[in-house]
């Protein structure tokens, strides 16, 4: 497999699939959050600095067929400023017209086509009614995927290379983020910057990780993060659970949990993995105190307990005071630190000092020379929130396609280049 750092694009076009799926203003339609933007920019420089030309295609949101509001266009200003020059746009991306004027790019120029999830076949999903047949399902469905090939190669035949860049879309097995693969050979197609840079944060942790590894796993729900909970007992030496899916064990355990958030259909489950946990010598910590709220709300009543005991009709928002210093504990003497989801409801203000707490915890290890990871939308949220980004080893782009990777899957936008 061929590395971008050690490939000079000279004279040759590349068709680069980034993720500009970023968010927009709903009146404006103005970029709001440019990370995304900003992660695809040393893939770009690289290839024009080396005289190569550019064209970059991604998708934006999920569009039926073309809508207006889900245009790539509001993109176009942020690129140019960060880029410093003006960049080419394709209201499409496979009419004549587009063809064209990729066909007339010159070294150094860039082309950004519309987006391309505006072709259904590039997800490869048919919009049906609900009154669809099974039958008819299947036929649409056989339909779209053969006009998906042809959506690859057309595209494939506007440049020389490809390029994938878009680590957000890399579990999806899409025209542009793997089936165009198909149409380079070995030697002309490679990952961008940044999938190479998740790569190697998520394979440090996974398979070379500095002892003692903690993974950190929060969020709202066990069936949510049961694969990697189940891939990452065969390689930590702690595993602290935290967040919503904390009270599905607790009640597993016997524990008293009030209206707090249990998935009932799990309880076994959540069993299971402390059994498992406890056969493979990992070091499970689940959260000893609770911070209740009388209602799912900023305005509740709160009231702190121990975890075992919440109150009959309240319900557990976050972990208590107790259970900060316990975590934190772990999380200090730890070399390796892996995070995906947080603490408690953090967007509320009352329920956001464990996240808070684990957050600051992380970025002290890291301080202090250990390895952290944070990924899944709503850790990497709570760190920006919270300004820690920059004191955090690595904080990953993709939730979706992070999580499975680190599950132990294989992306199909990951095998369709390192082919295996
Ligand atoms: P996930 O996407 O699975 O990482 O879950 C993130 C969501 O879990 C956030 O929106 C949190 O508000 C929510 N969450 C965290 N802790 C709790 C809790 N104790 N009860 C209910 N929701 C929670």
């Amino acid at each position: 497999m061929i590395q971008i750092e050690n490939f000079n694009f000279k004279g040759l076009k590349a068709i680069v699939r980034v993720d500009f799926n970023v968010p927009l203003d709903k009146k404006t339609f103005v970029v709001t959050d440019d990370t995304r933007i900003r992660g695809a920019l040393p893939t770009i420089r690289k290839i024009i600095g080396d005289g190569g030309s550019c064209i970059l295609m991604s998708h934006l949101g999920r569009p039926e067929g073309r809508q207006e509001k889900y245009s790539l266009k509001p993109v176009l200003p942020v690129l140019e400023k960060h880029l410093g020059m003006s960049v080419k746009f394709a209201d499409d991306c496979l009419g004549d017209e587009t063809a064209k004027t990729a066909a007339a790019l010159k070294p150094g120029e860039i082309l950004l086509l519309e987006n391309v999830r505006f072709y259904p076949e590039e997800e490869g999903k048919p919009i049906l009614p609900e009154t669809a047949t099974d039958e008819e399902k299947k036929a649409a469905k056989a339909e779209l995927k053969a006009k998906q090939k042809v959506l690859a190669q057309k595209l494939a035949s506007y440049a020389d290379v490809y390029v994938n860049d878009a680590f957000g879309t890399a579990h999806r097995a899409h025209g542009t983020t793997a089936v165009i693969a198909d149409y380079f050979p070995a030697g002309k197609k490679m990952f961008g910057f940044l999938i190479n840079s998740e790569l190697a944060a998520m394979d440090r942790v996974l398979h070379n990780p500095q002892k003692p590894f903690t993974a950190i796993m929060g969020g709202a729900k066990v069936s949510d993060k049961i694969l990697l909970i189940e891939n990452l007992l065969n390689k930590v030496d702690n595993l602290i659970i935290g967040g919503g899916m904390t009270y599905t064990f607790i009640k597993a355990m016997g524990g008293k949990i009030g209206k707090s958030l249990c998935e009932e259909d799990k309880l076994d489950l959540a069993l299971n993995i402390i059994n498992k946990a406890k056969e493979k010598g990992v070091n499970l910590l689940l959260p000893v105190d609770s911070v209740n709220a009388d209602k799912f709300d900023n305005e509740a009543q709160v009231s702190l307990s121990a975890i075992d005991n919440v109150p009959e009709g309240w319900l557990g928002l976050d972990i208590g005071e107790k259970t900060i210093e316990k975590f934190s504990e772990v999380i200090m003497n730890s070399k390796t630190i892996l995070w995906n989801g947080p603490m408690g409801v953090f967007e509320m203000e009352k329920f956001s000092a464990g996240t808070v707490a684990i957050a600051k915890a992380i970025a002290a290890s890291t301080a202090k020379g250990a390895y952290s990871l944070v990924g899944g939308g709503d850790s990497v949220a709570a760190v920006n929130k919270y300004n820690l980004a920059g004191s955090i080893s690595y904080v990953s782009t993709g939730g979706g396609a992070m999580l499975e990777y680190m599950e132990g899957k294989k992306l199909p936008g990951i095998t369709a280049i390192r082919g295996e």
